[in-house]
């Protein structure tokens, strides 16, 4: 099939490649002309396993082409699945702006029947919208549109496996046949499909993610509970996930979620419920928690090492291993935490990132503060000369570091673990005066 992928972010990108494999012909539009250029030289504007690799094996297949021209983004496919982002407004709901400008950019140029797809997570009712809003501005008895609506469920840094193993496929709208057209994408994937109308389809997205945050918060709320009591948070979470009603997924005690995800998402839930009349308390203590974790951590750091005056060195500023994505990362709000105790130095290392300046900082952080926080290429650097040590992503270099060698250069040797990365006793076996979060020993 042709097909044109809206949006060359971290979604469009990999459902455009992972489409052009299985052997359609893709087109991936943006509007931003320095990225279109970047991906048809072969470089990927953001750092996901394996993609790199697949973007030049495409290109040069003919199979997979990148454009910032509108019109032939629109002209020359018949499916047109938008991957553009969502992010949340200040009153938590989701910013539809992108949304409306492809709708309109659509109904500029149109040719033709189309399908349109929404890969993008948007708030319930969106899709309804969109086939109404559509249908005012174009004439739908020249030019049929169908809309459907086709949830992504990726993990950064796993973006490529998740997208050709799916653990299922929504197909959501009204539409046999544009329904069955969407199917026909993905036939030579191995996939369960839920087909349902639009609105099961886009609360299935929210409702997942949702449900993803609460498991987190859950086993956070648990691991202060544990820290008190002396129990190991990770034995909690294995003895728990070994039923299989719970699954052990999703069920690691940290600094919190973060990420392009499940922040926003949730908060879009919060916004839509009490639109509706509907306050879902259960989620609301979720955000609750998760946006108290970090405060928290450093409370037990503060207990085991007063904070203010100290050097510390961050490893981590992406929400997650294996990408770069900052967007509302724990590592970053971790650091905000620091400075505001009054920690003298932070010096940064990760691997993703090149300065102070390239760090997505909170909107409207005092940025004088910003001159106690250095960027460092090398660990050992960071680590030379600090009072302490946090881990804020669980890269998996981390773990590979010398760290008996390192003990020694470290000023004074602590290291607080915000991920339950590391083992504790292996960690003071190697020198180091070790905090997790609830593993094992009291406060
Ligand atoms: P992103 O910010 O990485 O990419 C969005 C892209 O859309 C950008 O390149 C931007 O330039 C482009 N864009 C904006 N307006 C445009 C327009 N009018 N025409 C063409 N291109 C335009 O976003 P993302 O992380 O890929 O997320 C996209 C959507 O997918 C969001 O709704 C998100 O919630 C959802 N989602 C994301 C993930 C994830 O892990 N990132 C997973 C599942 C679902």
């Amino acid at each position: 099939m042709k097909v044109t992928v809206v949006g060359s972010g971290y979604v469009g990108t990999t459902t455009a490649l992972v489409l052009a494999s299985l052997g359609h012909q893709v087109i991936g539009y943006d509007i931003d002309a320095g990225k279109v250029e970047r991906l048809n030289n072969g470089e990927l504007p953001f750092t996901e396993p394996g993609l790199d690799q697949m973007l030049r094996d495409l290109l040069g297949s003919g199979r997979m082409t990148f454009t910032s021209d509108s019109r032939s983004a629109v002209t020359e496919s018949e499916v047109l699945m938008i991957s553009v982002g969502t992010p949340s407004m200040p009153n938590g709901g989701a910013d539809l702006k992108y949304l409306r400008q492809v709708l309109d950019t659509i109904a500029a140029h149109i040719n033709e029947p189309k399908i349109i797809v929404t890969k993008s997570t948007v708030p319930i009712g969106t899709n309804r919208w969109m086939k109404e809003r559509l249908s005012e501005i174009i004439d739908m008895q020249t030019y049929p549109v169908e809309v459907v609506s086709n949830p992504e469920f990726l993990r950064e840094g796993e973006a490529l496996y998740d997208s050709l193993h799916p653990s299922r496929t929504v197909i959501g709208g009204e539409n046999e046949s544009a329904m069955d057209k969407v199917k026909g994408l993905y036939a030579s994937l191995q996939t369960t499909y839920v087909v349902c109308n639009y609105e099961t389809a886009e609360m299935i997205k929210y409702a997942s993610n949702g449900f993803l945050a609460a498991k987190i918060s859950f086993i956070n709320e648990m691991a202060r509970l544990a820290d008190r009591v002396g129990a190991d948070i990770r034995g909690v979470a294995q003895g728990m996930g070994l039923d299989p009603r719970i699954s052990p997924h999703h069920l690691y005690a940290g600094i919190g979620y973060g990420g392009s995800c499940f922040p926003k998402d949730v908060d879009e839930l919060l916004y839509f419920g009490t639109q509706q009349g509907t306050e879902l308390e259960l989620l609301r203590q979720v955000k609750r928690i998760n946006d108290s974790q970090i405060a928290w951590f450093a409370d037990k750091m503060q207990s085991v090492l007063p904070l203010e005056g100290k050097r510390i060195a961050v490893l981590g500023v992406a929400f997650k291993e294996n990408t770069d994505d900052q967007r509302e990362s724990p590592g970053i709000k971790m650091i905000e935490q620091l400075l505001h105790r009054g920690v003298q130095e932070i010096r940064v290392v990760d691997p993703t990132v090149e300065s102070v300046e390239h760090i997505h900082w909170s909107k409207g952080i005092d940025r004088k503060m910003l001159s106690r926080v250095n960027v460092v290429t090398e660990a050992s650097e960071a680590v030379a000369g600090a009072h302490a040590v946090v881990l804020a992503t669980p890269w998996p270099q981390f773990s590979s570091y010398p760290w008996e060698a390192w003990a020694s250069i470290a000023e004074t040797a602590y290291f607080f673990d915000g991920r339950n990365y590391l083992d504790p006793a292996e960690m003071r076996s190697k020198g180091w005066h070790f905090t997790g979060i609830a593993r094992g020993e009291t406060t």
